[in-house]
């Protein structure tokens, strides 16, 4: 028989990485040695102390069972302290305004099932994490993407949207320090989203995963810490990038109790919560010394200023990110950025990202994203590889 699959499987927007696995296939059979900046995930290791708590936790029978669904009090409790000391966001109650997630991308995709009906708008940003938007649509909601433009630094220009979209629209997504330009948001921003989410009653969905990913001594604020957020939305964050556990799974959906429940009323009915021995080491994570944080931050530091000073040596227009470990970067002569993806991969063996592969609205295209995510060495490598193109 033939399978048939679901509409929201057969209309997904086409994977348009598949192109570059391709051609980095083709350069690996050539025998290129490829140095990557394509993927969004740390190459550093989960600092010690997290791995020898999350090894004895895993020896303890305790943990072998199932977790508690919403997450276990202690490491709700510890998400709800670092809220506090971080951002100075107090009160967090951790039963009703916090619950824990197998990473954050997980919850990003399943709160459309709680918050989304079919027709109801979900504004996106373009370029933006894919997961808003794919989260939306599984939902049967329908994305609007909001242009992040340079002009606007990388804000979205809410003034700017249609009424008639305002009025469908449920739920507004927003993500600083952003993934993929790197750009970041200022406290007077949040206050200012705040007042739009009530004058147009729109929940606010804030992804903040990078906010401890930063340079040259920038803080980074929270949604939360607009006053009258609690009110209107809630903010998504993850262990993955501040302690480099991507491979672990562990985050945490923050504010308002409505979001919070319903989201894990999605979740009881769909898993059965994060590994307790990962989240132990994550409590461990989020308590214990902090300045494996500012060490990998240093890391990214040197690599940034070697590819920075590297790609302006080629005449690229770059501005170094303040936080995130991505740099956007336009393309040399604003050429289309799959072709010069392409072209870095089979002239010098260095895998970026197409800032088209980013927005299904298009508003990615003319950049090229490089995660700063490959040591110094090869980083300095890659820059002498890519000065000999002649563009
Ligand atoms: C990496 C990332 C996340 C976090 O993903 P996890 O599922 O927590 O590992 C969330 N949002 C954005 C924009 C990211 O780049």
């Amino acid at each position: 028989m033939e399978i048939r699959l679901a509409e929201r499987i057969v209309t997904l927007p086409p994977y348009l990485f598949a192109e570059i696995d391709r051609l980095k296939a083709e350069a690996r059979r050539k025998g290129i040695d490829l140095i990557s900046f394509g993927i969004g995930d740390p190459d550093l290791p989960t600092p010690a102390h997290i791995v020898e708590a999350g090894q004895a936790a895993m020896a303890d029978p305790a943990n072998h069972r199932y977790p508690d669904y919403e997450g276990m009090p202690a490491f709700r409790a510890a998400v709800c302290r670092w809220y506090e000391r971080r951002f100075g966001v107090a009160g967090l109650d951790p039963d009703t305004e916090c619950v824990s997630l197998i990473g954050s991308k997980e919850g990003i995709a399943h709160i459309a099932l709680a918050l989304l009906d079919p027709g109801d708008i979900a504004l996106c940003p373009d370029p933006g994490y894919p997961v808003y938007s794919i989260g939306t649509r599984f939902a049967g909601g329908v994305p609007y993407y909001l242009p992040l433009e340079a002009k606007n630094g990388f804000l979205p220009d809410l003034e700017s949207i249609p009424a008639d979209v305002l009025k469908k629209a449920k739920v507004l997504w927003l993500n600083y320090p952003n993934n993929p330009t790197g750009a970041v948001a200022d406290l007077d921003f949040w206050k200012r989203v705040v007042e739009f989410a009530k004058k147009h009653e729109i929940i606010v969905l804030s992804d903040n995963a990078y906010s401890e990913v930063t340079f040259d001594g920038y803080v980074p604020p929270s949604f939360l810490q607009a006053p009258g957020a609690l009110e209107v939305g809630a903010e998504f964050h993850s262990l993955s990038k501040t302690y480099n556990m991507t491979g672990w799974r562990a985050g945490a959906l923050v504010g308002n109790r409505t979001l919070v429940q319903a989201l894990g009323k999605v979740k009881t009915n769909v898993d059965s919560g994060i590994f307790q021995a990962v989240q132990v080491a994550g409590i461990a994570a989020l308590e214990g010394d902090q300045s494996c944080v500012a060490k990998n931050n240093e890391i990214y530091a040197r690599r940034r200023a070697v590819l920075v000073e590297g790609l302006r040596s080629m005449g690229w227009e770059v501005e170094p990110m303040k936080a995130t470990f991505y740099l956007w970067v336009k393309t040399p002569g604003g050429r289309k950025s799959m072709d010069v993806v392409a072209r870095l991969i089979d002239e010098a063996g260095v895998v970026a990202t197409p800032g088209v592969g980013f927005g299904l609205g298009g508003h990615g295209e003319g950049y090229v994203r490089f995660a700063i995510t490959t040591s110094e060495e090869r980083t300095r490598e890659a820059v002498e590889r890519m000065r000999k193109i002649a563009w």
